[in-house]
């Protein structure tokens, strides 16, 4: 293990050389049965025990969330029958749909990923679990007032845009703290911490970067964090980058081709600026 220098403190000891692996991006292979599934889940699975060995960090404390999006019903039956209890989607409109032909499913939860639109505030109260990229007062507003309406609750993660491309959603990393500290106004809401997307590079460093932005940030405002409000979950890191983000903290990693397979559509039907 390398002896890092007492000025990078802010940098998790070891293993700063892993790399991503999105020169697989697009090139995952399918897995098309029950088996298939087992074992990419199962292989994930010990790259997380690993990443967190590296640094010292207890397995149990990073959940893996299967990302599902563009996969269609018979995938996440089997993905069911695999053993994943909580999927995520990207797009609200697949989501909801996905939701509405599986109820038959036993314990099967969906996780909201991507940008909502608050006019779909409705749709999302209807049925998610979670919601992973909560980043306007106006959206939580109106996703609060539909959740009362239910009689539901939603767990939320504040999304954060950490590499500073204009195209990505998420709050500015200065504006996170008066976010925080008007959330507790939304008893439906129970916030559980931040969640981002890295830089999409080969470069690990800069990536590495983005996830140390928001572990930073996170350990700062803990201290000032109203009443109510959680920040022990970092969600970062993707089928590309989820060693990475796991060595920089993350709680939940959020791992989709790599599981799935690779998806058809082009990420820039997903991502804003996506190539
Ligand atoms: C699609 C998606 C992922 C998963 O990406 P993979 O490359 O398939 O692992 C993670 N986070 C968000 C927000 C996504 O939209």
């Amino acid at each position: 293990m390398m002896t890092l220098p007492p000025d990078s403190s802010e940098n998790a000891p070891g293993a700063p050389d892993t790399q991503t692996h999105h020169d697989q991006h697009g090139r995952y292979p399918q897995a098309l049965n029950v088996e298939d599934f087992r074992r990419n889940l199962a292989a994930i699975r010990a790259r997380m025990d690993a990443a967190c060995r590296r640094v010292d960090r207890d397995p149990a404390s990073v959940r893996l969330l299967p990302v599902s999006k563009t996969m269609d019903e018979s995938r996440i039956r089997l993905a069911h029958a695999a053993g994943c209890r909580l999927l995520g989607e990207n797009k609200i409109q697949e989501a909801h749909r996905k939701w509405e032909n599986t109820t038959d499913l036993a314990g099967l939860r969906w996780s909201v990923i991507g940008h909502l639109q608050t006019n779909k505030a409705k749709l999302m109260a209807q049925f998610a679990s979670e919601f992973q990229a909560l980043d306007s007062l106006r959206l939580a507003e109106a996703l609060d007032r539909r959740l009362q309406a239910e009689g539901r609750a939603l767990d939320v993660y504040v999304q954060v845009n950490t590499s500073g491309e204009p195209s990505k959603y998420g709050l500015a990393p200065d504006e996170v703290a008066a976010f925080l500290q008007a959330l507790p106004a939304f008893s439906s809401l129970r916030v559980r911490g931040f969640m981002t997307l890295a830089l999409f590079s080969r470069e690990a460093e800069r990536v590495r970067q983005c996830f140390v932005l928001l572990r930073g940030l996170r350990d700062r405002l803990r201290q000032e964090a109203p009443a109510g409000i959680s920040l022990d979950e970092l969600s970062m890191g993707m089928s590309g980058d989820f060693e990475i983000a796991i060595e920089e903290g993350a709680t939940v990693v959020r791992v989709g081709q790599a599981i799935f397979g690779a998806r058809a559509l082009p990420d820039s039907h997903y991502w804003p600026g996506a190539a």
